[in-house]
């Protein structure tokens, strides 16, 4: 189900906000909260959880009234550069009401629009975004810390790489590298930390996508239910891998984690082919350095 609303939107949105069951995720520029207050406070009777992430300023300082039994996040971004600019909100996470409407009086004078859809995939999307979010400021804080290329000048970033070494004794490594943004020639091997068990708790890259989580299994592996469940691992992992990032020995934070794998598996376990061809598969970057990290990379460095 897609609906789309260019008039009233308030009155749709209003309408969404009734249904709601069991939680509200609101995320808006801004937000006059005096609009809406008749509905949150019956969705708080209802004990529905109500979280609603904003910027932190001047503006939302004067339109909203904090109700009791409603969490609220001040997003503080780290410059005028990085506006909070979202604008959406999931409910119970079933549907997701988006577009360029911000919840205040001067948007309903506006010539704005929302979408308001159901599709999982795209549901649990937004979700990630939300998690995402919520962690803005320490991301901004490990951005800022993000160096030079000697050899060029371009921008690095610390790419962590995960890569089990010994099956049976549950044995990792994880390779961090200064990656140069214009030419991954250029990149440096900073170094190497070894856990236990940590693959385990991780994405199986080399099997088959097999596994989905309960919530997804009707069965089937369609291209939606693989991207849902790549979704959830990956949001998993990330969970897992932000403890040690700001856990680890050396204290050094992340910009990007990606697992080292290979892309020949199926014929090297069916013994066609030694295992060479290596890939690296980043799984998540941080925010404020997303456009100069790519999905994947042929070669990293020297290992
Ligand atoms: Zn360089």
């Amino acid at each position: 189900m897609t609906e789309c609303y260019f008039n009233n939107i308030d009155y749709y949105i209003k309408k969404y906000l009734s249904k709601a069951q069991t939680s509200v995720c609101i995320v808006v520029a801004w937000i006059n909260t005096s609009l809406f207050e008749a509905e949150f406070s019956q969705l708080v009777q209802k004990n529905v959880q109500i979280t609603i992430m904003y910027n932190d300023d001047f503006i939302n300082a004067k339109i909203i009234k904090k109700q009791a039994g409603i969490i609220y996040i001040p997003i503080r971004m780290p410059s005028s550069k990085n506006k909070m600019h979202d604008k959406f909100c999931i409910i119970d996470g079933r549907f997701v009401i988006s577009g360029s409407y911000n919840w205040s009086k001067n948007a309903n004078a506006n010539f704005e629009n929302v979408i308001i859809n159901d599709d999982r995939l795209t549901v649990a999307k937004f979700q990630n975004e939300f998690y995402e979010l919520t962690n803005v400021n320490s991301l901004y804080e490990d951005a800022k810390d993000n160096g030079k290329c000697i050899n060029c000048g371009h921008k690095t970033f610390r790419l962590g790489v995960i890569q089990n070494i010994d099956e049976e004794k549950c044995l990792d490594r994880v390779d961090v590298f200064e990656v140069c943004s214009f030419d991954t020639g250029h990149n440096r091997f900073l170094k190497v930390e070894y856990y236990q068990g940590l693959t385990n708790f991780l994405n199986k890259d080399e099997k088959q996508p097999d596994y989905f989580d309960e919530e997804y299994i009707d069965g089937t592996a369609t291209e939606e239910n693989v991207a849902l469940n790549n979704l959830v691992e990956n949001r998993r992992n990330y969970e897992l891998l932000s403890f040690f990032n700001h856990n680890n020995e050396w204290n050094v934070h992340f910009h990007a984690l990606a697992y080292r794998i290979c892309d020949n598996y199926s014929a090297y376990i069916e013994g066609y082919e030694p295992l060479m061809h290596f890939i690296y598969k980043v799984i998540w970057k941080n925010k404020f350095l997303a456009n100069m990290i790519e999905d994947e990379y042929e070669e990293i460095g020297c290992w």
